[in-house]
């Protein structure tokens, strides 16, 4: 640390996000990227973009809002995009938290959430999920601060069935509650059409994942028009072109190719089926997932022992040091090579540990 780093910094600790190791070509299954590429059309969409790089993009992004206001049936301004979902969550926790509005997130969820409450200098309040990992959602009925849930959640793929949802909105009539679906498309309900009916609602989404396009960094979120606009005054105060030009026109392309997305999508579904099949009958306890990962962990073999011969054998997992889930790992669902290759190695290194 220089000694220039402001002291509202000191105690900073940035987000770790998952290793991408150069040493040897792993099988990737750390950071719940797609096994597959986007469709050519979003690639061919690209090049055509290329050509005009001179030119700063469209900070309105209106093509893209109507692409998207196509496929989500929302108006144009009820949606928002973003450099990631993770500029757009981190505006989220600018525009809607304060001293005296705290962010409010489980103990076991997305890791950013703690972080971007810090680097945004406003308090949060974690509340602890149930022992088996599920939301008690009384806890969060009368909150006194912003929400933030992931749904699915994140790294143990539950699914809060929407009408739970729709009573924590219920019981914070005046509090943001922010739904990060990142994972819905692998098998959870939107919340989307409830932002018609709630002006408290924030739902924020990502190519990243269902869409395979983690490299091209874009999110977006959904809201009534007046969340959008607080949104959208953060966005124009810090990065009016925060999505370029070429990810703008990836965004279309995908919003046009909603039938790779699908077939994608039960591609990694049913991966993901016969995966818990599989390591089920090595053993393995693991959680009820809706997302393209699992999260798993062995009686007889601790996770940290897991992740380490995993990884010797040349496939990457996540594990978290965290105590509460240090006996899990999360494993992204990949294509099917990639997946016989890991349940062959969990076969082989649950014999070694077990003998
Ligand atoms: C992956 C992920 C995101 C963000 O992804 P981006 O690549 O920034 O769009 C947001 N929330 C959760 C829970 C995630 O797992």
């Amino acid at each position: 640390m220089s000694r220039f780093f402001s002291p509202k910094y000191k105690n900073l600790k940035a987000y770790v996000p998952g290793e991408q190791p150069k040493d040897m070509k792993y099988i990737k299954l750390n950071t719940n990227e797609s096994p597959f590429p986007p469709p050519q059309s979003v690639r061919d969409a690209i090049k055509d973009a290329a050509d005009l790089l001179e030119l700063y993009p469209d900070p309105t992004l209106s093509l893209l809002r109507a692409a998207a206001s196509r496929i989500y049936d929302v108006a144009e301004d009820e949606v928002i995009f973003s450099n990631g979902s993770d500029e757009v969550l981190d505006y989220a926790f600018a525009a809607f938290c304060d001293e005296n509005t705290p962010a409010v997130f489980p103990d076991i969820s997305y890791g950013f959430y703690p972080v971007f409450a810090n680097v945004n200098c406003v308090p949060s309040r974690v509340i602890p999920l149930k022992d088996d990992f599920t939301i008690d959602i009384t806890e969060y009925f009368d909150a006194k601060g912003t929400i933030f849930i992931a749904n699915p959640n994140a790294p143990t793929g539950i699914a809060l069935p929407v009408a739970d949802i729709e009573k924590i909105l219920d019981a914070n009539r005046d509090n943001v509650v922010v739904i990060d679906e990142a994972y819905v498309d692998f098998g959870a309900e939107s919340a989307v059409p409830l932002i018609k009916k709630y002006d408290n609602l924030l739902v924020v989404q990502t190519v990243s994942k269902s869409r395979s396009m983690a490299g091209a960094r874009l999110g977006f979120a959904f809201g009534c028009r007046e969340l959008i606009r607080d949104l959208d005054t953060v966005r124009n105060s810090r990065n009016p072109y925060n999505v370029n030009r070429l990810t703008m026109a990836a965004g279309i392309a995908s919003f046009e190719a909603e039938t790779e997305r699908m077939l994608s999508c039960l591609k990694i579904v049913s991966n993901r089926e016969y995966t818990e099949k599989a390591l089920s009958e090595l053993g393995f306890e693991m959680t009820d997932s809706s997302a393209n990962f699992i999260f798993v962990r062995h009686p007889k073999v601790s996770g940290e022992k897991l992740y380490l011969e995993l990884r010797k054998c040349g496939i990457l997992v996540r594990h978290f040091s965290v105590p509460r889930i240090s006996d899990y790992n999360r494993i992204t669902i990949g294509d099917m090579d990639q997946m016989k290759c890991l349940v062959d190695a969990c076969r082989e290194i649950i014999a070694e540990e077990t003998k």
